[in-house]
């Protein structure tokens, strides 16, 4: 039996709900906070079968990758968070500078912002839903968690199993789509944490406007790998290709596109083969291991984007290029003889979110650096490749994007130390650790001056202080 979406004329009640539970203080003790975020644990720990089946049919993903990079990196962020709250709650002690304040005490305190909303996407619906939850309620707010419909099973289940284990006054699950949103968008929030595309953030941001909330907007893009003549070219093909096939290419920060110096271009496409069968064995197709599109939508934009790079003189699949509709199977696709120019080639003007690895072939990065920046639009993440550190700096400083990582991709999300966000196109705000913690606080700035001591005020009184001795 389908779940239905949550009835729009409910969402006001719910947000209202969740407000007042704020208000009543029922979030801001660190022992709800903890209650919270040991019963989120507990709901990846207890349902860990049915989030795995019910992303197999979403996505038809391995458990394995189900298991890392969704509940497992979600089970991690609970697991950090609660180790480290008592540190990031202690109010941080700051030195005044001057003997003007030698006798005060000064402290930023985190205090909670109230209800939050997270809205959240459908490619690792667990880990990009519940990782802002438990970053909101470790802050000490009061949440409403808006689910993508797209993952409609892993959606389901969320909407029914999840109420079971946290606080339902404070914590709210919403189920379904556009109408659902825009209701939701309608109340006031302290803050909007938004994952998905940037064309929906400009709505949110919109949105936010009317009651001046915050909006984090953790957003996607095309992010560009940069491989130098001196990397290690087996290694790059291996990373590049494992984060580009993973979850099918439907990652935020996903590989987009390669540019690669023209010197190992032929070394690069020779790698290609041998790594899609240490991914996925001989025939990527029939591989259990690997997942397909999540919508038949998706499924006809990336074929229909395929095709018409297909169509473009000197364009040529150097591996893969073979699909299944009614798998919604892409298989690995790697196109040779692309160029940056996005008015020639369909493969380069929006951000792929699939399996398609267009390579451009480059003599001079500083070129490549150039023709990245003219695009004006920073992406999520940015991949150079090389052993020498120099060129690696070329490339972080001169092109601007949410994050990096040099030699390899993707796995400096895991590190809950690092700041995940983007940079323009690509969003705005950041979470994961303490970052998130920060994100979803008020940094209060608080003051305590002694009561008496009243000598040490005396200059700043008009008639008795500096306009009578001048400065
Ligand atoms: P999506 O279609 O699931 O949309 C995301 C959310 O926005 C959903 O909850 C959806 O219901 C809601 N939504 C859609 N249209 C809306 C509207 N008009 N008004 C209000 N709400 C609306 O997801 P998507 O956009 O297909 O996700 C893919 C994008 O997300 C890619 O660009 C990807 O790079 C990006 N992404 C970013 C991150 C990150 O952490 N930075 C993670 C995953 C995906």
């Amino acid at each position: 039996m389908p779940v239905p979406y949550t009835p729009v004329a409910d969402i006001p009640r719910l947000v209202a709900d969740a407000r007042a539970a704020y208000d009543a203080g029922f979030t801001k003790p660190l022992a709800w906070r903890r209650q919270q975020l040991r019963a989120i644990h507990d709901f990846l720990v207890k349902e860990e079968k049915a989030i795995n089946e019910a992303l197999f049919k979403d996505l038809h993903r391995p458990e394995a990758e189900t298991m890392i990079y969704d509940i497992g990196m979600a089970r991690n962020a609970a697991v950090h968070t609660l180790e480290y709250l008592d540190d990031w709650v202690a109010p941080e002690r700051v030195s005044g500078e001057s003997v003007a304040y030698a006798m005060d005490r000064l402290e930023v305190r985190r205090f909670p912002l109230g209800v939050v909303l997270i809205i959240g996407t459908w490619n690792y619906p667990i880990n990009l839903t519940l990782i802002p939850l438990i970053t909101a309620v470790a802050a000490g707010n009061a949440a409403v968690l808006k689910l993508s419909e797209v993952s409609v099973n892993t959606a389901e289940l969320l909407v029914r199993l999840l109420p079971k284990y946290v606080d339902n006054s404070a914590i709210k699950v919403v189920y379904g789509a556009v109408p659902e949103s825009t209701a939701l968008l309608e109340q006031r929030f302290n803050l909007i944490f938004y994952t998905g595309n940037a064309v929906v953030a400009r709505v949110i941001m919109k949105a936010a406007v009317k009651h001046l909330t915050p909006v984090v907007l953790e957003l996607g893009g095309k992010s560009p790998v940069i491989v130098d003549k001196d990397a290690n070219i087996p290694n790059a093909v291996k990373r590049i290709m494992w984060a580009k096939s993973m979850n099918s290419g439907q990652t935020c920060v996903a590989p987009d596109y390669v540019y690669v110096h023209k010197s190992v271009a032929a070394q690069f496409y020779a790698e290609i083969p041998k790594v899609a069968k240490i991914l996925y064995g001989n025939d990527p197709a029939k591989s259990e291991l690997y997942t397909r599109i999540v919508s038949d939508r998706h499924f006809n934009r990336l074929v229909s984007t395929l095709d018409a790079e297909l169509k473009v003189p000197g364009v040529e699949v150097v591996y893969g290029g073979n699909r299944d509709a009614k798998e919604r199977l892409i298989e690995p696709t790697v196109l040779r003889g692309v160029t940056q120019d996005a008015k020639k080639h369909p493969v380069m003007k929006e951000e792929l979110f699939g399996p398609i690895m267009p390579v451009i072939e480059y003599d001079d990065v500083d070129e490549v650096i150039a023709a990245i920046r003219a695009k004006g639009e920073p992406s999520l993440a940015l991949y150079p490749f090389s052993s020498n550190l120099k060129f690696i700096e070329k490339v972080v400083n001169g092109v601007d994007a949410g994050n990096v990582i040099a030699n390899d991709l993707i796995m400096s999300l895991a590190v809950e130390n690092l700041p995940f966000g983007g940079v323009g196109e690509s969003g705005m705000g950041s979470y994961h650790g303490k970052h998130g913690f920060d994100t979803f606080s008020h940094k209060r700035s608080v003051m305590v001056r002694p009561a008496g001591l009243e000598i040490l005020n005396d200059a700043r009184y008009p008639a008795n202080g500096y306009n009578r001795r001048g400065f």
